[in-house]
Order: C-alpha cells, then sequence, then structure tokens
C-alpha cells in the first residue's frame, strides 16, 4: 500500500504491487469504467512488477468474486487456476532462448480463435516484448489490426524503442518506474521478514528494482560479494601499481561472480556512504549499515573532493561499460585512478 494518503485505496488494482501507484491507477480505471484495451503494453525497469502487475490485472478481469473492487478476490476458481498457473486463458509467453519468434506468435494466433473456456477474458501476456523478432512483431501487428473479441495482448517490456513502432502505436502505454528506496525497505521488512539491517542494505543497493532487492535478501553468496566489493578499493591508495592490477584483475574473483554493473553500483554507494558520513552525518541514510564503523573510519581519509572524484571514475566506468567496453580495461583504468587518487 502506498505511504502519504496519495492514492485512493480502493483504486489500487493489487495490494500485492508497490511503489506503482501510478501505473495501478491507469489500470484499474480500465476495470472500473470497463474500457479494457485490445492491448497494452507495460514498460519500465527491470524488477519493478511489471509481470506481477499484468498478472494481477488478468486476475481482476476474469475474477468472478470482485464485486465493485477492481482488485481480484483471490478465492473464486479463476483465481485459483490463475494463482496455480493453470489458467487456460491466461497465457504468458516467454522468449524461447533470446528472442520470442514468429511460431510463438503463429501458436497464438491458433490459441485466440478458440472459443474461451469459460473465462470473459482471455488475457495474453508477451513478457520481453522488446526481445520479439521483426517477423513476429509484424504477425503481431495482424492480429492487433483485427483484434478478436473478448482478448486482451500485454506486451512487458523494459525497452519501449525496441519494439516495432507500429506494434507501440497499438498499446495502451502503461508506464512503470522505479520503486522508491524507503517504499521497498518497509516491504522486505514487513512482507518478507527480512531483517532490518538487510532491508536498509539491499533496499539502497537495488537501484529500485524489487526484484534485485528480494534476489539479493534470498543469496547469501551476493551479499557476500557485496563486502568484498568493498574491501577491495578500501586500501587502494599508495599501493604499487602491479598490486592494483592484480586486484582489477581479480575482482571477479573476490566477489564471486557479481555483475560488474552491480559490483560498479556497490562501489559507488560506498563512496555514497563515506561522503553522507564526512559531511551531513545523517546515519539513516547510510546504505552499508553493517560497516558504518569502518565508513566513518574511512571518511575521515579523504576529502570531500576526493570522494566525488571517486565517485565521477565510478560513473564513467558505469558509462563505458554501457557502451560496450571491455570489462577487463574498465577496471584496471578504475582502480589505477582510484589508487592515484589523495
Ligand atoms: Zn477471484
Amino acid at each position: 500500500m502506498q505511504r502519504g494518503g496519495l492514492v485512493d485505496p480502493a483504486e489500487i488494482l493489487h495490494e500485492g504491487i508497490v511503489g506503482q501507484a501510478f501505473a495501478q491507477r491507469m489500470l484499474a480505471n480500465m476495470i472500473r469504467r470497463e474500457m479494457i484495451p485490445h492491448a497494452a503494453l507495460l514498460w519500465g525497469p527491470a524488477g519493478v512488477g511489471k509481470l506481477s502487475l499484468a498478472k494481477s490485472f488478468a486476475a481482476a478481469l476474469n475474477c468472478t468474486g470482485r464485486g465493485d473492487s477492481v482488485s481480484a478476490c483471490g478465492s473464486c476458481s479463476s483465481c485459483r487456476l490463475l494463482a496455480s498457473g493453470n489458467h487456460p486463458d491466461v497465457r504468458v509467453v516467454e522468449p524461447d532462448r533470446r528472442n520470442i519468434g514468429i511460431d510463438q506468435i503463429r501458436d497464438t494466433i491458433e490459441a485466440v480463435s478458440y472459443r474461451s473456456y469459460s473465462s470473459k477474458w482471455k488475457v495474453w501476456i508477451f513478457r520481453h516484448a522488446d526481445l520479439m523478432t521483426e517477423q513476429a512483431a509484424n504477425s503481431l501487428l495482424k492480429i492487433l489490426e483485427d483484434p478478436p473479441s473478448n482478448t486482451v495482448f500485454i506486451l512487458t517490456a523494459q525497452n519501449l524503442y525496441s519494439i516495432l513502432p507500429t506494434v507501440v502505436s497499438r498499446c495502451r502505454l502503461v508506464r512503470l518506474s522505479l520503486v522508491p528506496q524507503e517504499t521497498i525497505e518497509h516491504l522486505l521488512l514487513t512482507r518478507h521478514g527480512v531483517s532490518k539491517e538487510q532491508a536498509r542494505i539491499q533496499s539502497y543497493l537495488c537501484g529500485g528494482s524489487v526484484g534485485a532487492a528480494l534476489e539479493a535478501c534470498s543469496d547469501q553468496s551476493l551479499d557476500e560479494g557485496r563486502l568484498a566489493a568493498i574491501q577491495s578499493i578500501r586500501d587502494l591508495a599508495g599501493k604499487p601499481t602491479w598490486e592494483v592490477l592484480a586486484a582489477a584483475a581479480h575482482v571477479n574473483e573476490t566477489t564471486k561472480g557479481l555483475a560488474l554493473d552491480r559490483f560498479l553500483h556497490i562501489l559507488s554507494y560506498w563512496y555514497r556512504d563515506l561522503l553522507i558520513c564526512r559531511t551531513v552525518q545523517d546515519m539513516d541514510r547510510v546504505a552499508n549499515i553493517d560497516m558504518l564503523d569502518e565508513a566513518r573510519a574511512d571518511s575521515q581519509r579523504y576529502s570531500v573532493a576526493g570522494l566525488i572524484r571517486r565517485l565521477r571514475y565510478i560513473f564513467e566506468a558505469q558509462r563505458q561499460l554501457a557502451a560496450n567496453a571491455s570489462a577487463g580495461l574498465v577496471l584496471d583504468r578504475l582502480y589505477l585512478a582510484l589508487s592515484a587518487l589523495d
């Protein structure tokens, strides 16, 4: 549930989804006004609840026990079938290996041509619709141009601009955004039984993705990787070049294979923590709360300008990585730069 009283609780489509009031309200209004589009495109970053929202929309459409509510009841036969993953009229199409191909769209065309089993609506959810081949997208476009009745196609995607514009133009766009840190912290504490310390740490480090936070909370090795990542940069200053390059070369081993973008994200949060300790000293905003003593001590070793320069080097490394630079080179350059700073 949203905090701050901004959202009328009656307009929330599904209580289990957090931080997406705008998208929830849009979909809830479609149900309330009975203006169901033939196609909707739910787009936004990874791990923010696109599939969950698509499923709860499908559940609400077919629920026979919700009365005047816009949220599915969770106990009628349609809701139970959906929860078990066996609903004959609600299907999720996932990319086959690397993309959604023409065969998967052909199967869909065939399936939607049958009469629905018992449901009011057939709902076809295409996950990662941005991975649809051009051929598949053109085939889907043909259905969208002449849509079968009582059928809704829901596409979910991270990258709107990788989808055929003609397909996008046929869809109602529903934007999902990154979830605020405090919302995720509250969710981890109240619904997932995560410890106070881990809820704080992971809600900051997940970058607004509930999915990433839940993954980090359930996988101990990811958290060990975080601690190793931070340790790897704590004593770089003044070390000989060969030792710095050796540390950069062993990042993968020491951080247990943490993805490089996540590794850089963790480093940026460490220096952010040091900046907080060095300046505002608002400890409620420190992410790596389990390393507060170390953060306080390290923050005194650098100037504010030095910490900001370190953050800039990390942002530059993130930019290079996004531009497909070699991971090894990015790390060598970053570690050398960090070691050369005062
Ligand atoms: Zn129901």
